[in-house]
């Protein structure tokens, strides 16, 4: 079991660990504990270095495997042993352009939501940029220039975003919380971990985000398409 740091600390850059187990055929090993992340919900897996005794290896996938986190080495040296020490530094670069972008999506889909009553559908993103559908029935060029407005000046409030893991219980209370679809998380998980924009959103996520609006930037909405009768995808991009 991989103890998930990122979950509680989003700005931990570098962290020790113990490898657990390797898995030669894969080139992964699985430590105790991990900074990075293994992507899910929109946001990819972090890159990075592990270092060992022997040297350092490039960490060129992370992913989540029931309770473990497999990251693979890239690389030609032989993979570490199981029990030893390791040292791992994200490439911070890319992972905090992630939160600064992660945030960024959830103050649109949090904004378009009060102003509008849209749901959201689905989303993705890179570095810098990103997607997010919504139950549209029309969009134009006016609209996403009032969308685009109203995002900026949330962003410019300074709201703080706050991380909590609660009882899975005290969780289905929050009625906020009905509406990014809680309900579908599976059966058997005991603790939800909340993401909340202060004032303005609230959602069940597992992603890493920044600790206050204010780093995220100037948010553009470059382009938008239709993706069906009740569906419009809105593109951003984060300055
Ligand atoms: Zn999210």
């Amino acid at each position: 079991m991989t103890e998930l740091l990122y979950q509680t600390d989003s700005y931990l850059q570098e962290f020790d660990a113990n490898i657990t187990s390797v898995l030669l055929a894969e080139r992964a090993i699985v430590l105790d504990r991990t900074a990075f992340y293994p992507g899910g919900g929109g946001q990819p897996w972090d890159f990075g270095t592990l270092t060992v005794a022997d040297g350092a290896y490039p960490v060129n996938k992370v992913k989540k495997q029931g309770e473990d986190v497999l990251h693979f080495l890239g690389g030609a040296m032989p993979l570490p042993a199981v029990g030893s020490t390791a040292h791992g530094i994200l490439d911070w670069a890319r992972r905090y352009a992630l939160m600064r972008t992660h945030s960024a999506l959830h103050v649109l889909c949090g904004t378009v939501f009060r102003d509008y009553g849209a749901l959201v559908t689905g989303g993705d993103m890179d570095p810098l940029k990103g997607r997010m559908d919504f139950e549209f029935e029309t969009m134009r060029g006016e609209l996403v220039r009032e969308i685009e407005a109203a995002v900026n000046k949330e962003v410019a409030q300074s709201r703080e975003i706050r991380v909590r893991i609660l009882p899975r219980d005290e969780a289905f209370q929050i009625p906020d919380l009905i509406r990014t679809k809680i309900n579908l998380l599976p059966e058997g998980i005991a603790q939800v971990r909340t993401v909340e924009i202060v004032g303005l959103d609230l959602q069940a996520d597992g992603g890493t985000h920044v600790h206050n609006t204010n780093e995220v930037g100037t948010i553009r909405v470059v382009n938008y398409k239709s993706k069906g009768a009740i569906n419009k995808r809105l593109y951003i991009e984060i300055e």
